[in-house]
Parts: C-alpha cells; sequence; structure tokens
C-alpha cells in the first residue's frame, strides 16, 4: 500500500478485541470494506487495530459493523490527552485479560500435567498403569469446561458472524475428543481404557492457551518500540509566565510559550532555545548517542532530554504535531500497512478454517470407508482440525514488520513505505546526492575572483539575488557578504532555475549566478574566467559565476566539507557488494575529485534534478534495484523515479512524508543500515511464511494419515506460533552495525 498519495481526510483508526487468529482479522477487513462509506480497510492484528479510510462513515457505523461480526471495536481520538487515558486503560484491560488468561491456563496445567507424566513414562517403555476411566473423566472435564469457555465463546461469535476461525477447529477438535470418550466411556465402562482421548482434549486446550499466552507476550514486547517512543514525552512541563514559573499539562501550551527545561529533565514540547545553553541526549529520536551541543537559537525535539544546563524554549509545535508524534504515527502506519505478501496471506488464512474443516470430514470418510472403525477415523479428524489452526500463518508478516519498523526506529531510521521494504532487500546500486547528503551541506565562501566591479562590490550583488534563496550556496554567499558588511543593492524577485542557478532583475539589469550550463543558456561569454575556474574547480571547490546583462563579472568559489562518515559510508555499501555512486548538480571535474577521496565508482555531474531522476530510471531499465538518497527538495524527482528513495533529515527538520525511508539524522553511514534492516525484516518475513506453512503442509497429512495424536498436533499448532513469534522478535535486538 503507498501512501505517498495523502487523502484529504484522515484515516478512522479503530482499535479491536477479540481476535484470535488471521481469519479473525481477514474477517473484520471484509466486513469493513463491505460497509458503505468505506474506500479501504486495513485490520493489522499484531497491533489490534484497524485503519479505515472512509470520509463518509460514521465511526460509529463501523464499530457497529465489526461488533456485528463478533468483536470488539472502540474508535481512537486524536486528542492526545484523551489517547493517552485510553491506551492507558487498553494497557490495563490487556493486563487483566492476561492474568485472567495465565490462570485458566495453570488450572488447565495442573490438571494435565498427570496425564503427560503417565503419557511420558509409558513412552520411556515403564509399566504404569493409566488412569482408570473416571479419573481421566475428572482431570479432563474441569479443563473442557475453563480452558474451554473462551474457545466455545469465539466459536460461536464467530460462526454467527457468517465466518470461522481458529477457535472454531478448537472447540470442534477438543469437543470431539472429549465427546467421543465419554461415549466410550459409557458405552464400554472399565474396558474403555486405552480407547480414551480425554488427554488428548486436555493437552490440546492447555497448550493452546500457553500459546497464545506467549504469543501475547511476544506481540507486547515487539509493538512496544513505539509505544516506549510516545510515553517518552513527558505529560507536563514547566511554563513561564507573569507568575513565575508554573507546571502545567502540555495540552495547555500554546505555541510561543516560554518553558524551562530543567538539567536532566526530558523536553515536552517541539521549540527552539531562547536562552541558556546546554547538551542535549537526542538518542530517542535521532539514534545518535552522543549528547549535541545546543544554544540560542537551535531547535529542540520533544522527548529528547536536557543535559547539565538550564534551558529556556519558545514553544513550536505540541502535541500531535510534535517530530515525535508525527515518528510515531509514521511507524504505526507503516506498520499497519500490508506489505503484498501478507494481502495474499490473509486471503488463503480467510479460506483456510473452511478448507480445513473440508479436509477433516473428507479425512473422516476416508477412514470409514477403508473399515477403520469410528475411533480411528474421529481421531484422524480431529488431528486434522486442531493441526490446521492458521494462527502462525496470520502472525507471520505482522509480527516480522512491527519488530523490524521498531528496530529501525530506535536506530534512527524511519520505514513509511511498506513496499520499499520488500524492494530493499534487492537494492544493489545507491546513487547519493552531493551536496547536503555526502557533504556537509553548509559551504563556504573561499575566493571571489571578478574583473571590472570590486570583488566585495560583487559579493554583495550576488548576496542581494541570493537574499530569498533557500539553497545552501546562496545562503553561504548571503553570510559571507554579512560577514563583510555593507549595504547589499535591492534585487528584484529571484527566479530559482534548479539544479543551475537564480537570476533576478537589480538596478533594471538581468543579473544570472550559477554554472556554466546556466551562463551557457544566458549566451555569456565564459573564455576569460576558464582557467580561474578551472583551477579552483580541481581543488575540489564549487564554483558559480556571477553575469550581469550578459556579461560575465567573475566568478565565486565555495567549499563544502565533506562528512567525515561518508568514506565509511560507501566502504560498508561496498563491503554489502553494493555499488555506490553520486550525482551532482556540480562540475564533473568536483564530482570526480569527490569521487575519488571517497572512493565510489561512479560519479555524474553536471545533472539537472530531471536528469538525476533519468539516470535513476536508466540504471533501473539495466535490471538494477536503485537507491536514492537524497536531502530533499531538488532531490524529489530522483527520489521519487528510484526503487526506493532515502531522505537524509537532520533530525529536527525532516520532510518525512515524502520518502520511503527517512535518515533521521544526516548520517549518510545509515544509508547501508537502513538496506540492512530492510533486508533483515523481509528475510524474517519469508522465513516466517516458510515456518508457517512447514507446519500445516508436513502436518495436516500426517494427522489424515493417522500418524499424530490429537495432543501432539495440539502440540504441534502451539509451538508454530510461538516458534513464529519468537523468530520475528530476534528482529528487536538489531542494531546498525560499523557505527562507532
Ligand atoms: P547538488 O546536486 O550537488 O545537490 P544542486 O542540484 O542543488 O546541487 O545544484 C547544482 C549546481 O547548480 C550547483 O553546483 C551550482 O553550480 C548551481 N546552483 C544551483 N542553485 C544555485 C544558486 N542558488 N546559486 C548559485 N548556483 C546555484
Ligand atoms: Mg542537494
Amino acid at each position: 500500500m503507498t501512501q505517498a498519495m495523502k487523502t484529504p481526510t484522515e484515516p478512522i483508526v479503530l482499535d479491536l478485541t477479540g481476535m484470535t487468529c488471521a481469519a479473525c482479522a481477514a474477517r473484520i477487513e471484509k466486513v469493513l470494506r463491505r460497509a458503505p462509506g468505506v474506500e479501504s480497510a486495513t485490520v493489522n492484528l499484531a497491533l489490534e487495530s484497524a485503519e479505515v479510510a472512509a470520509p463518509d462513515a460514521s465511526p460509529a457505523n463501523l464499530i457497529a459493523v465489526v461488533e456485528g461480526a463478533g468483536y470488539g471495536a472502540r474508535l481512537r481520538s486524536r486528542d492526545p490527552k484523551a489517547r493517552r487515558h485510553e491506551s492507558e486503560a487498553r494497557e490495563a484491560e490487556r493486563r487483566r485479560e492476561l492474568r485472567q488468561a495465565f490462570a485458566v491456563f495453570l488450572i488447565s496445567a495442573l490438571l494435565t500435567v498427570p496425564f503427560l507424566v503417565v503419557m511420558a513414562a509409558m513412552a520411556m517403555g515403564h509399566h504404569v498403569h493409566g488412569f482408570t476411566p473416571e479419573i481421566q473423566l475428572a482431570l479432563a472435564t474441569p479443563v473442557q469446561i475453563v480452558a474451554g469457555w473462551r474457545f466455545y465463546v469465539g466459536a460461536f461469535k464467530s460462526i454467527r458472524g457468517g465466518s470461522a476461525n481458529m477457535d472454531v477447529l478448537v472447540a470442534l477438535g477438543t469437543s470431539a475428543a472429549y465427546g467421543f470418550s465419554l461415549y466410550q466411556m459409557i458405552e464400554l465402562g472399565q474396558a474403555a481404557e486405552g480407547h480414551l482421548y480425554f488427554e488428548g482434549a486436555a493437552t490440546i486446550l492447555t497448550l493452546v492457551m500457553l500459546g497464545k499466552l506467549l504469543e501475547a507476550r511476544a506481540r507486547r514486547s515487539a509493538s512496544s518500540a513505539i509505544a516506549r517512543l510516545m510515553e517518552l514525552s513527558p505529560p507536563v512541563a514547566t511554563r513561564l509566565g507573569p507568575a513565575g514559573a508554573v507546571e502545567v499539562p502540555v495540552e495547555d501550551l500554546r505555541l510561543g510559550d516560554r518553558v524551562l527545561v530543567r538539567p536532566g529533565e526530558r523536553v515536552a514540547v517541539d521549540g527552539v532555545v531562547r536562552d541558556g545553553a546546554s547538551e542535549l541526549d537526542e538518542s530517542l529520536v535521532t539514534g545518535e548517542s552522543q549528547p549535541v551541543a545546543k544554544h540560542v537559537g537551535d531547535a529542540v525535539v520533544a522527548g529528547t532530554i536536557n543535559g547539565a544546563g538550564a534551558i529556556e524554549i519558545e514553544v513550536k509545535a505540541v502535541g500531535d504535531d510534535t517530530t515525535l508524534a508525527r515518528i510515531g504515527r509514521l511507524v504505526e502506519q507503516a506498520q499497519i500497512a500490508k506489505a503484498p505478501v501478507q494481502r495474499l496471506v490473509d486471503r488463503i488464512a480467510g479460506i483456510f478454517v473452511p478448507t480445513v474443516l473440508v479436509i477433516a470430514a473428507l479425512t473422516f470418510a476416508a477412514w470409514m470407508l477403508a473399515g477403520a472403525g469410528l475411533e480411528a477415523a474421529l481421531i484422524a479428524a480431529v488431528s486434522v482440525t486442531v493441526i490446521a489452526c492458521p494462527c502462525a500463518l496470520g502472525l507471520a508478516t505482522p509480527t516480522a514488520l512491527v519488530a523490524g519498523t521498531g528496530a529501525a526506529a530506535r536506530a534512527g531510521i524511519l520505514i513509511r513505505d511498506i513496499e520499499a521494504l520488500e524492494r530493499a532487500h534487492a537494492v544493489d546500486t545507491v546513487i547519493f546526492d552531493k551536496t547536503g547528503t555526502l557533504t556537509l551541506g553548509k559551504p563556504v565562501v573561499t575566493d571571489v575572483f571578478t574583473v571590472g566591479p570590486g570583488a566585495r562590490d560583487m559579493l554583495r550583488l550576488a548576496a542581494a539575488v541570493q537574499a530569498s534563496s533557500e539553497h545552501p550556496l546562496a545562503r553561504a554567499m548571503v553570510a559571507a557578504a554579512e560577514l563583510d558588511g555593507g549595504a547589499l543593492p535591492v534585487s528584484g524577485m529571484a527566479h530559482a532555475l534548479p539544479g543551475r542557478g537564480v537570476e533576478a532583475m537589480v538596478e533594471g539589469r538581468a543579473v544570472a549566478i550559477g554554472n556554466e550550463a546556466l551562463m551557457r543558456d544566458k549566451g555569456v561569454d565564459l573564455a576569460f574566467f576558464t582557467e580561474e575556474a578551472d583551477k579552483r574547480a580541481a581543488e575540489g571547490k564549487t564554483v558559480v559565476f556571477v553575469a550581469k546583462a550578459g556579461e560575465a563579472l567573475g566568478l565565486i568559489a565555495l567549499t563544502d566539507p565533506i562528512r567525515p562518515e561518508a568514506r565509511a559510508a560507501v566502504a560498508i555499501l561496498h563491503r554489502a557488494g553494493i555499488d555506490a555512486r553520486m550525482a551532482t548538480g556540480d562540475r564533473g571535474d568536483v564530482a570526480e575529485r569527490i569521487g575519488r577521496e571517497l572512493g565510489l565508482d561512479r560519479v555524474a555531474g553536471p545533472l539537472r534534478p530531471e536528469e538525476k531522476a533519468a539516470l535513476v530510471r536508466a540504471l533501473s531499465a539495466e535490471g538494477r534495484t536503485v537507491a536514492m538518497v537524497g536531502d530533499g527538495v531538488n532531490d524529489a524527482p530522483a527520489l521519487a523515479a528510484a526503487d526506493i528513495g532515502i531522505a537524509m533529515g537532520s533530525g529536527t527538520d525532516v520532510a518525512m512524508e515524502t520518502a520511503g525511508i527517512t535518515l533521521m539524522r544526516p548520517d549518510p553511514r545509515l544509508v547501508a543500515a537502513s538496506l540492512d534492516i530492510a533486508r533483515a525484516t523481509w528475510g524474517k518475513i519469508r522465513q516466517n511464511l516458510v515456518l508457517a506453512f512447514v507446519y500445516n503442509v508436513v502436518g495436516i497429512p500426517l494427522a489424515a494419515f493417522g500418524l499424530m495424536t490429537p495432543a501432539l498436533a495440539g502440540a504441534a499448532m502451539a509451538l508454530s506460533s510461538v516458534s513464529v513469534v519468537t523468530n520475528a522478535l530476534t528482529l528487536t535486538r538489531w542494531r546498525p552495525r560499523n557505527l562507532m
């Protein structure tokens, strides 16, 4: 699902209860999609939530639809305060449910263990006497009632809602085993010993309960990375006002308020430092573990931890608008979104239970026809029913996604586009933008060479034209002119020519500032400056020309230091067998020089933004899978053209909504790290699906051919869910390698 196109109305998010497996999720999705006014609906089993795009539907209707299908739903409110309460209430509810489920499990386990002990003793060849039928009945009945209860309820709800979930399979399987044993007991009396399956029913119920408990715990720890992130923004802040410092709830803060952040305190809002200085631990937001120095004028972000100094900040964003909240939302959206493979899995899960019931019926019929007798036929059918539960299948993808994207977010990597995740594992070529990506993006003017007017006059002229431009080169010229002092001439509206330069009218004359391509377009003769320009370009400097009324006035040389991590970033990619290239709007010789310095495989320049995009497309056409890394605006076409767009943010000011993957801090080494976590997550998804399918594909025939007891089938199915979830959880241990 691509979320690049933002719908004008926000999706409705529902918190769901009562789902037990993938079949439930598929069922809820189906009824929601059929509801009037709904454009699309996505249910995430791991997060127990639904995201519904329904501009015309009322949430109450959607909730009614979900409840009609036999599940619980509540609207997640937008108000942060209410949401905090809600999530606390939900958390408490979940804990209570978990405690209750644990108690039920404990009771059934105590009653089941004696069966298992006898079974184990027999298996080891000891001659022990089994329990009498009466004792077996006494042990199994409470289990069937207490532990079976929730499966009966679940199955009933599901069938009433017109579907069949895994509760149906468990309820049916265990009831058949229990009921048949009871029948044998009544018919055969003491002779029934050896033909009873009470232990099968009890073991299935106990193990399925255990599986659910472990699964619930694992799901919680997988989704907790984000929950932790959100919890870490404190609920109160110290507002400075006429009445002095007052502690107020964050919700009461308004833009422009002054807030005091004491040493060691956590920042509650996004803001700008107005007084004081300190070092902040921004690791929560950017993944960077080193404290970052903050002075007056620097931006600070909610969720970060203040160091030794007290600072006063002006509030710039609160609540849902803070960077932290936006990160949380983006990660959550990515986790709710479905990987394309999951859609297939859901379709399978939706028809799985009915199919299994048919297979079970066929198994029963086949054994009867073969003359094996009721007992053998029934036991084989029960085993089929139990082993075929598709819950592992339903958990395989979402648990891996939640664990993987959570681990990535902790390292400062925001994965927004799940399809990007799927493509990332195939990336063999990374193209970096130069300015701001491999370089610091903070160029400084090193020298000015002119004929005609003085160098200082030309710099002031350039600065006047560039004053309104956001381009790093423009800002460097403005800064250099400011340092120099003196009044700037009055410039008309500047017109930016992306990838080439700017032009504007100054004192009735057209002034153009930019690279050779721009000068060529304007018919400016550069012959006089070529030698000087080449000399500086050979030193790796960026050279721009200034022309007035079609005449070249001179050139300005700038250097933009290479990021200290850039070399390592390239080396890490090479070690992973990935081609590292650079595409820049700067001159070819400047590009070459930087390419040599960093060990890049190939460089291209000068390229305009649309030429960068064309380069990306050409490489894709060669059969490569291309990731484009850029710092935003003028790289947008190339980012969009690439198989994966990776935007490099500065942590506080990130164009998070634009690229499939956003790096929360400008460290190019994170590019390799994001490909790595994407690969790991994708690999986990595949492993999990294989794991889940293997259980079913191997288990069903084994059971159908009578090679499996019901108890063993129950154990196998519990084990399959647990192993899938545990396997996904190994992702939460992921850390970016090769970082200091
Ligand atoms: P990059 O691809 O390295 O990020 P850009 O595409 O932003 O660079 O710019 C490419 C080239 O265009 C620059 O090297 C510079 O020569 C010229 N240029 C772009 N914008 C400006 C500007 N505002 N002033 C002067 N030159 C500019
Ligand atoms: Mg750039």
